[in-house]
């Protein structure tokens, strides 16, 4: 614990990074220890702005991230960067790309760079990034930005983790809004048109198109009565647009100041730990005895209509439970 608020900034990375992994681990004799640092982390966490970012892969994520994150420095913050692939879990292989991203950043010692952990499912994943997240705000990083892709149920978890989140778009975005999945759009605090550069006008009406379809079918935060969301195009190639992304996070935290974050944070946790009820006992389920014996051969009954659906889901359920 100590050891990520004490010592050199070198020191505290190391510190940091072992806290993380010993996180990480799917090891059952390190889940005791690392429950142990996360309760002695949980009370001091909270400090930092927590930013989550999405958009599939080639729209300039990690582009953004570097640049943002090197603007921040500038500004006298201290960022941390972490990540959720649901690629790395299934495959081992990653979208969000290898160590080479974020060459600048990397090496910054403001910045601290962490890549999607490889723990099991997206659950499992997800869950040692919003762990990752509490340890760096105790690492004295005020600002964690959390990247997932534009693929699968990983940005409604990171969405799940974060104070705001911000969906990043190419500028061909306007001309297909077919292409933009509703939900997505639902999730999204912000919405950012990336590579403004390669066709100035493509992103101007992909700003114009954007704007209006979020307002016309009411997209946005449905359960906020705050704001809309904006959408804001830049290049975060050449750097272009950050003054006016930051000034834009800046009026939507400002909104969230006082009790509105807390309750959002608040609601997130207990979301959270139902999440993760449900996925422990789907896992139990599936690995009980009883109904691993019998699973088979019921599904086989309800494939072929020999059995009610909802019968068989009793029986399962019963066999687990032993009562029959
Ligand atoms: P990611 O897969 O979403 O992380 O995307 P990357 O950040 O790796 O970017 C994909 C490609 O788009 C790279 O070749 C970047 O140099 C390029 N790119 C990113 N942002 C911009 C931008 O604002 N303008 C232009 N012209 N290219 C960009």
């Amino acid at each position: 614990m100590q050891a990520l608020q004490q010592g050199s900034p070198e020191a505290r990375r190391r510190a940091l990074a072992k806290a993380i992994t010993l996180l990480e681990s799917s090891k059952a004799e390190h889940r005791e220890p690392a429950d142990a640092l996360l309760a002695a982390v949980q009370p001091l966490s909270g400090a930092a702005f927590r930013l989550g970012l999405s958009g599939v892969p080639g729209v300039g994520k990690s582009t953004f991230i570097e640049a943002l994150g090197l603007f921040l420095i500038e500004r006298g913050h201290r960022v941390a960067v972490l990540a959720v692939d649901p690629s790395s879990s299934v495959s081992g292989g990653s979208i969000l790309g290898d160590k080479t991203r974020m060459e600048r950043l990397s090496v910054s010692p403001q910045a601290f760079i962490r890549p999607s952990p490889a723990r099991g499912n997206l659950g499992g994943v997800a869950e040692a990034t919003r762990e990752a997240m509490l340890v760096c705000e105790v690492g004295g990083y005020d600002v964690v930005l959390v990247e997932t892709v534009g693929v699968g149920q990983s940005e409604s978890a990171v969405a799940n983790m974060t104070d705001m989140f911000v969906l990043l778009q190419l500028p061909n975005a306007g001309d297909d809004l077919q292409a933009i999945k509703r939900g997505v759009m639902e999730l999204a605090d912000m919405i950012v048109v990336n590579k403004a550069d390669l066709d100035p006008d493509a992103a101007m009406r992909a700003q114009a198109t954007l704007t209006s379809s979020v307002r016309l079918l009411g997209l946005g935060h449905a359960d906020e009565a705050g704001p809309k969301p904006e959408v804001l195009q830049l290049s975060a190639l050449h750097g272009d647009g950050l003054e006016d992304f930051w000034a834009a996070v800046a009026r939507y935290r400002a909104h969230q100041q006082g009790h509105h974050i807390e309750r959002k944070r608040r609601h997130q946790a207990l979301a959270w730990m139902w999440d993760r009820v449900d996925a422990g006992l789907r896992r139990a389920f599936h690995a009980h005895p009883a109904v691993r014996h019998e699973l088979a051969a019921i599904e086989a009954q309800v494939a072929q209509g020999l059995v009610p659906a909802s019968t068989a889901a009793r029986r399962l359920l019963a066999a687990q439970t032993g009562k029959r």
